[in-house]
C-alpha cells in the first residue's frame, strides 16, 4: 500500500507575491502608455466670485437650499472655491455657452450648478448630492463641453468618444442625451446608448465617431465585450443618478465598463441621496473628490408631525377615510388631499350631513376664498382639497392631514404633511397608500426613517417589489444577450 511520503512531495511553489505586482503594475503601465495628456483645469475666477467676503459665501449657500461641502482628500483639505452666482462668473470665456443660456433664458444657476461649476472647472473630481429636478444634468455638462473641446489634441487623434454619461435607465439617457443636443456646440456629436434601441444603428454610430456617449450600463458593457467602442479615449466621465444605478443593480457593469476607462480621466458623480452603497462606488471611481451637498426637502416641519401610513386597497379608502373622520374630537380640524375628485368626496359628506368645504382647481376665486375663509374660522372642520388649490395654504390650528390619494411627487408629501404641526403645534398625517403608488414606497420609507416613524411592513414589502420589477424590466431591455461570444 502506498503511504504518502511528504519528503518525497515536490515542493509547493512559492507564491511570488512581489513579482507578481510587478507585473501587474507592468501590465497597467502597458495599458494606459502612449496616451495624450490630459488638460484639465480651465477655471479662472470672475473679479466678482473672487471678491466675495466669507460671510457673503456663507449666506449664498445658506439661501440657496442650504448648499454644504467638503473636500473628501485625505490629508489636508484644500480651498472650496466660492460659488459662481451668474452664468457669467462661469462662462465669460466661452461665449458658445454664453448664447446658449441666454437662449433659453435661464435666470441664474441653480444651487448645485453655482458650487459645482468652480470645482469641476478645474478639473477636480465631485460628487453632486441633490434632489431631482434640479439642474444636475447642466451641471456636469457645461463644463464637460469645455473639456472636451480644449484638449491638446484634435478630436480626430483621440480616436474615440472623449466624454461618457453613465445614467440608470433609457428614459433618463435619453433627457441627458436632450439636453446634450440642446446646449452642445463647435459640432460636438452625441449618440444615446442603450438596451431595446437599435443595437446596429448605435453600432454604426459609435464606430463612425462621437464625441459623446451617453449610456445605460448593460448595452455599454454588451458593446465593450464585443469590441465595438474604445473606451481608452474617454476623459470626461460622469456616473449620473448613482444610487438609482445601484439600485437596480449595475454595480457589476460599471465595474466592467471602468476598467477600460483611463484612471486619470476627471470624473463627476451625481446622486439624489448619499447612502453607503453610493460612498463606495465614489471611494472606488473617484480620486480626491470634492462633495457638494443641496438640501431641499424642509423636513424639519415634518419633525414635529406623526406621520402614519396605511397599505389599503383602493376600495377600503372611503369607509377608512369615514372611520378616521368619526374619530375626531370636537377641536380637531383636518385638511383631506385628494387627487381629483374633490367634489365628489365633499358631496358624500354631504350627504351625510357633515359640512365640509373644499378647495379645487375648478372652483371660482371667491369660493376658494370664502372655503377657506369657513375653514379658518372653524365653520367647518373639514377641508377637502387638490394640491393645486394648497400651495401656499397656511391655517395655523390644522391638526389632521389625511392623505386621500397620495401625491404625485415625494416633495408634494413633505409639502403637505407640513401644513399641520405649524408653529411649534404637533399634529398628525395619516396616509393612504395602494399599490398604484408603489414607486414612491422607498422614498416615503426615507423619510418615514429619517423622521423617526413607524414604517409599516407591507410599505417596506412594496419597495422591495418595485425594485425587482424595474430590475426586471430593465434587463429584459438591456442585456438581450450577455452570453453571447463576441463575433469575429
Ligand atoms: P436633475 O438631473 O437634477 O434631476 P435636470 O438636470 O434634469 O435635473 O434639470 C431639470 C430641469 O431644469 C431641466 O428642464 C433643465 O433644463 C432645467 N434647468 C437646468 N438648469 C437651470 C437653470 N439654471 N435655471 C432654470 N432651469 C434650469
Ligand atoms: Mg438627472
Amino acid at each position: 500500500m502506498d503511504t504518502v511520503n511528504p519528503e518525497n512531495n515536490p515542493k509547493k511553489p512559492v507564491i511570488n507575491w512581489a513579482s507578481l505586482r510587478e507585473n501587474r503594475a507592468k501590465y497597467e503601465s502597458m495599458k494606459w502608455a502612449g496616451l495624450p495628456p490630459i488638460e484639465k483645469n480651465f477655471y479662472k475666477e470672475s473679479p466678482r466670485t473672487a471678491s466675495m467676503s466669507q460671510e457673503e459665501v456663507e449666506l449664498w449657500r445658506k439661501e440657496n437650499n442650504n448648499i454644504t461641502c467638503d473636500d473628501l482628500k485625505e490629508g489636508e483639505k484644500r480651498c472650496i472655491p466660492n460659488p459662481v452666482c451668474k452664468f457669467e462668473d462661469a462662462f465669460e470665456h466661452y461665449p458658445d455657452i454664453m448664447a446658449n443660456i441666454r437662449k433659453v433664458g435661464f435666470q441664474k444657476p441653480t444651487p448645485i450648478q453655482s458650487q459645482a461649476w468652480p470645482i469641476i472647472l478645474q478639473g477636480i473630481d465631485l460628487i453632486g448630492i441633490a434632489q431631482t429636478g434640479t439642474g444636475k444634468t447642466l451641471a456636469y455638462l457645461m463644463p464637460g463641453f469645455i473639456h472636451l473641446t480644449s484638449q491638446p489634441i484634435s478630436k480626430d487623434e483621440r480616436g474615440g468618444p472623449g466624454m461618457l454619461v453613465l445614467a440608470p435607465t433609457r428614459e433618463l439617457a435619453l433627457q441627458v442625451e436632450a439636453e446634450c443636443s440642446k446646449y452642445a456646440y463647435k459640432e460636438i456629436k452625441s449618440i444615446c446608448v442603450y438596451g431595446g434601441g437599435d443595437r446596429k444603428g448605435q453600432i454604426d454610430m459609435v464606430t463612425k465617431g462621437v464625441d459623446i456617449v451617453i449610456a445605460t450600463p448593460g448595452r455599454l458593457n454588451d458593446l465593450q465585450m464585443n469590441n465595438f467602442i474604445n473606451l481608452k479615449s474617454i476623459t470626461y466621465l460622469v456616473l449620473d443618478e448613482a444610487d438609482r444605478m445601484l439600485d437596480m443593480g449595475f454595480e457589476p457593469q460599471i465595474m466592467k465598463i471602468l476598467i477600460d476607462v483611463r484612471p486619470d480621466r476627471q470624473t463627476v458623480m451625481t446622486s439624489a441621496t448619499w447612502p453607503d452603497g453610493v460612498r463606495r462606488l465614489a471611494k472606488s471611481y473617484l480620486k480626491n473628490p470634492m462633495i457638494v451637498y443641496v438640501g431641499t426637502l424642509d423636513l424639519a416641519a415634518v419633525n414635529t408631525v406623526q406621520q402614519k401610513v396605511i397599505v389599503i386597497p383602493e376600495a377600503e379608502k372611503r369607509a377608512y377615510m369615514h372611520s378616521f373622520i368619526k374619530s375626531m374630537k370636537p377641536k380637531d380640524k383636518v385638511i383631506i388631499f385628494v387627487g381629483k375628485k374633490a367634489d365628489d368626496l365633499a358631496s358624500d359628506f354631504g350627504i351625510q350631513g357633515i359640512p365640509v368645504q373644499s378647495l379645487h382647481g375648478n372652483r371660482e376665486q371667491c369660493d376658494r376664498e370664502q372655503a377657506l375663509d369657513d375653514f379658518k374660522k372653524g365653520k367647518v372642520r373639514i377641508l377637502v382639497a387638490t394640491d393645486l388649490a394648497s400651495r401656499g395654504l397656511d391655517v395655523h390650528d390644522v391638526t389632521h392631514v389625511f392623505n386621500f390619494d397620495f401625491p404625485r411627487n415625494i416633495e408634494e408629501y413633505v409639502h403637505r404633511v407640513g401644513r399641520t404641526g405649524r408653529a411649534g403645534r404637533t399634529g398628525e398625517a395619516v396616509t393612504l397608500v395602494t399599490g398604484n403608488s408603489w414607486k414612491f414606497a422607498s422614498e416615503l420609507i426615507d423619510i418615514l426613517e429619517r423622521a423617526n416613524q413607524v414604517v409599516p411592513d407591507e410599505l417596506i414589502a412594496m419597495a422591495e417589489r418595485y425594485k425587482q420589477s424595474q430590475m426586471r424590466k430593465e434587463m429584459e431591455k438591456d442585456i438581450q444577450r450577455p452570453w453571447r461570444k463576441p463575433s469575429k
